[in-house]
C-alpha cells in the first residue's frame, strides 16, 4: 500500500487508475435500466435468486426477481447488489466465498420485506466447498465457518442452496468489477438460464471436497463409556422395601418361569412363593448391583473377593471360625439402591437401633462397600428414628412462694417439712413398734 500526504502529487500510475474512475463515473449516465422490477405481463408471484461470488479482494451478492409470463417464458430482472471489500487480513478464498454466501441471504431477507410478497427464494453460489459447508452440521465446523454457516441455517433451509458454475454466475461481475462500457444485459436480466424453464437449470450434485474440509473440520475429545447395561426386568428404584421388591421380582420370574414351562408342557408354578424363589429374586438384583463393582479384583483386593455362582463374596479372615457361611463370607455390595434397600431392612429388624447395630444386622450377610457412611445417612433420615430421638419436654416449674423469695426476714420465720412418719422403732429381736 502506497502512503501519499495531502499535497502530495499523486504518483503517475495512480493517477490514470483515478482518471479511469472518474471517466467511468460520467459515463453512468449513458446506462439505463427499467424503473418498474414487474414486467407487464407477468403470471402468478415472483421467484427471488440470489447469487454469491468471492474473489481475493472482493465479494458481493445480487438479487433478481424472475417472473413467470403468459407467454410461458420467464422476465428477469435486477433488484438490488451489494458487495464488501475483503478484509486486509489475509483470508482463504473458500472464507472469503462463505462471507459473500452470507451476503446473499441477508440481502435476500432485505429484498423478502422490501417486496412485500412472499416469493419463492433461490440460493446460488459456485464454489462446492461453500455448499458442503452450507449442508452440513455447523457446529462440526470451528468458530469462523460454523457462526456464519449457522446463521445461514437459520433462516434458510440448506436444500435452497444451488449450484452455479462459475461462467453464468452474475455476482462474478461484482467481484471481478466492470467497466462501465462493459455493464450489459447478464447483470440486469441474470444469467441465461434463468429464462429458461426450470428442467434446463444447472444441476450438480454437491460433493464432499477433502480440499478445506479438513481444515475447518473441528476435532473434539470424545470420552466413551463402556457399560453392560442389559435390560433389568423391572425398575427397581420403584421400591423402598427389600422384601417387597424381592417378592415382586420373584412373581415376574416366575412369569417367565411359567411361559417357558407352558411351551415344553410343564405343569405351571401356583400358590405362594416359595423360599427358593425369593432367595433367587434377591440374587437377580444383587448380580444387578455387582455390575457397579466394575473391576473388584483391583477396587476391593483388602477384602480379598472371590466368586462363587456368579456372585462375589468377601474373603475375609474368618475361614476358620464357627460363623456361617454367610457372616464368614459376606455378599459384596456396592453403595446404591440396592445397598440402602439391604440397610433398611436391616434396620428395622433391629428395631430402629442406631448405626452399629443396623450396620453388624447387614453384616450377617452383606459387605456393602462405605457401608458406616450408607448406614449413617440412612438413620438420620429415618422418620421413625427422628421421632423417637426427640428430647421429653420439660414440665414449666410454677413460681416460687414469697416465703422464699422476700428479703430481711428473721431465719425460722416460715419452716416446713417434706415428709413426716410414721417413723419404725426397732427394739428388741426383730420387733418393730410405730411412732
Ligand atoms: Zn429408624
Amino acid at each position: 500500500m502506497k502512503t501519499c500526504g495531502w499535497d502530495d502529487e499523486l504518483p503517475e500510475d495512480v493517477r490514470q487508475q483515478w482518471q479511469q474512475v472518474f471517466q467511468d463515473l460520467e459515463r453512468l449516465s449513458g446506462v439505463h435500466t427499467t424503473r418498474y422490477v414487474k414486467p407487464t405481463d407477468a403470471a402468478g408471484e415472483p421467484e427471488l435468486h440470489l447469487f454469491a461470488d468471492a474473489r481475493s479482494q472482493v465479494y458481493g451478492a445480487c438479487a433478481y426477481a424472475r417472473w413467470s409470463t403468459s407467454d410461458d417464458s420467464a422476465d428477469v430482472r435486477l433488484i438490488a447488489s451489494k458487495s464488501r471489500v475483503a478484509p486486509l487480513k489475509q483470508s482463504t478464498i473458500p472464507r472469503l466465498e462463505l462471507m459473500a454466501a452470507l451476503l446473499a441471504p441477508r440481502l435476500a431477507r432485505t429484498s423478502y420485506i422490501e417486496m412485500k410478497m412472499k416469493p419463492q427464494v433461490f440460493l446460488w453460489t459456485d464454489p462446492q466447498i461453500v455448499l458442503h459447508w452450507l449442508k452440513t452440521e455447523s457446529s462440526k465446523r470451528k468458530a469462523f465457518v460454523g457462526v456464519r454457516v449457522s446463521e445461514i441455517q437459520s433462516e434458510w433451509n440448506p436444500n435452497q442452496w444451488f449450484y452455479v458454475p462459475t461462467r453464468e454466475n452474475p455476482a462474478n461481475d461484482l467481484s471481478r468489477g466492470l467497466k462501465v462500457q462493459d455493464v450489459g444485459k447478464r447483470w440486469f436480466q441474470g444469467p441465461e438460464f434463468l429464462a429458461q424453464p426450470r428442467e434446463q437449470w444447472p444441476k450438480q450434485k454437491v460433493t464432499e471436497t477433502s480440499e478445506y474440509t479438513e481444515e475447518d473440520k473441528v476435532s473434539r475429545p470424545c470420552f466413551a463409556f463402556k457399560r453392560d447395561y442389559s435390560m433389568t426386568l423391572m425398575n427397581g428404584e420403584r421400591y423402598s422395601s427389600w422384601p417387597r421388591l424381592a417378592r415382586v421380582t420373584a412373581y415376574c420370574l416366575r412369569f417367565i418361569q411359567n411361559l417357558k414351562r407352558r411351551f415344553d408342557d410343564q405343569d405351571l408354578l401356583d400358590g405362594s412363593l416359595s423360599p427358593e424363589e425369593i432367595t433367587s429374586a434377591e440374587m437377580y438384583w444383587i448380580k444387578q448391583a455387582q455390575k457397579d463393582l466394575g473391576d473388584w479384583t483391583e477396587t476391593c483386593a483388602d477384602l480379598s473377593p472371590f466368586k462363587k455362582d456368579n456372585i462375589v463374596h468377601v474373603g475375609g479372615r474368618l475361614r476358620k471360625s464357627a460363623l456361617s457361611y454367610d457372616e464368614v463370607h459376606p455378599i459384596l455390595i456396592p453403595s446404591g439402591h440396592v445397598a440402602m434397600l439391604i440397610l433398611r431392612e436391616a434396620h428395622e429388624k433391629v428395631y430402629h437401633a442406631g448405626i452399629e447395630q443396623t450396620l453388624s444386622q447387614s453384616k450377617l450377610r452383606f459387605w456393602i462397600i462405605r457401608g458406616r457412611n450408607a448406614t449413617k445417612k440412612l438413620v438420620r433420615n429415618c422418620v421413625i428414628c427422628m421421632k423417637l430421638r426427640q428430647p421429653a419436654h420439660a414440665t414449666l416449674m410454677a413460681d416460687l412462694p414469697p416465703e422464699r423469695v422476700n428479703v430481711f426476714s428473721p431465719p425460722f420465720t416460715t419452716t416446713g417439712i417434706d415428709l413426716f412418719g410414721p417413723f419404725y422403732l426397732k427394739y428388741g429381736h426383730n420387733k418393730k413398734r410405730k411412732v
